[in-house]
């Protein structure tokens, strides 16, 4: 399967921030936690592997595919959860998939249908699939967001610290259908929790002030510092 191999990837921000400093990673099917304290660069850094901003310099591949001069190709394999995203309140969990949907192009009705019930069960939402997603909960409303990100069937998942502001029991449960899904997928997780890069993921980096401070295996990584 397809690694995602980042390479000396730098942004300084207008104001001077050195946002991304020679980034360089390679992250392969999984969880992969990105650890960082607040500022250290991972929106930056996820935003960028999303294509929604530009870097100055580096590259990143996806398999074959070179993410920054081919952004169209990416969006087609990209599930991305920003860590604040914007849900229509007052349509129901069902009405947005299905408009996602009709808008990826998936005509059929019955085949769309079919597709968004089994998604809805996947994240475990389906009994609540016709209450207002203005309704829902902090944990209902991430899960909702994998669902939408999971539309895409995408090789390459990023998720920007998405357990804030929710309690143990949904934390938990986010937690355990992102694990499902890095079964087969690129998961990059970011986090400035320390516990649960280490819980959940084979593989991590510590990026700090815009570096890769040290990446590899989590129990190897967090003993030695
Ligand atoms: P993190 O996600 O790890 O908190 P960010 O990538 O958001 O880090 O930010 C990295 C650094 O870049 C911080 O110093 C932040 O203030 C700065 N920064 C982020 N976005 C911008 C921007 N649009 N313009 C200027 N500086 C920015
Ligand atoms: P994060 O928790 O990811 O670090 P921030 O609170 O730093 O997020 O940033 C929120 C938004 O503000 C982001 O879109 C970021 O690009 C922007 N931003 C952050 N720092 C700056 C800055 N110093 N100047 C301009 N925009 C910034």
């Amino acid at each position: 399967m397809d690694n995602l191999i980042i390479t000396d990837l730098s942004k300084t921000y207008n104001n001077g921030v050195k946002a991304l400093q020679n980034v360089s990673l390679q992250i392969p099917v999984g969880m992969f936690g990105l650890l960082g304290p607040n500022g250290a660069g991972k929106s930056t850094l996820m935003r960028t592997i999303a294509t929604l901003q530009e870097a100055d310099s580096g590259s990143i591949q996806l398999g074959n595919l070179n993410i920054l001069e081919n952004k169209n190709e990416l969006k087609k394999v990209l599930g991305y959860l920003p860590q604040q995203f914007g849900v229509y309140p007052a349509l129901s969990a069902e009405m947005l998939l299905n408009h996602l949907a009709v808008l990826k192009g998936i005509i059929n009705r019955k085949e769309r249908k079919e597709m968004i019930h089994a998604l809805l069960y996947k994240v475990n939402l389906y009994e609540v699939r016709k209450q207002k997603l203005g309704e829902f909960s902090g944990g209902m409303k991430q899960r909702f967001g994998i669902a939408q990100a999971l539309l895409n069937n995408p090789k390459l998942l990023i998720v920007d610290e998405p357990t804030a502001g929710l309690d143990p029991v949904e934390r938990n449960r986010f937690y355990n259908l992102l694990s499902e899904v890095g079964e087969h997928t690129i998961v990059i997780l970011s986090t400035h929790i320390v516990d649960d890069v280490k819980e959940l993921c084979p593989r991590m980096a510590i990026i700090n002030k815009g570096k890769v401070i040290i990446q590899g295996n989590p129990s190897q990584i967090i003993e030695s510092l």
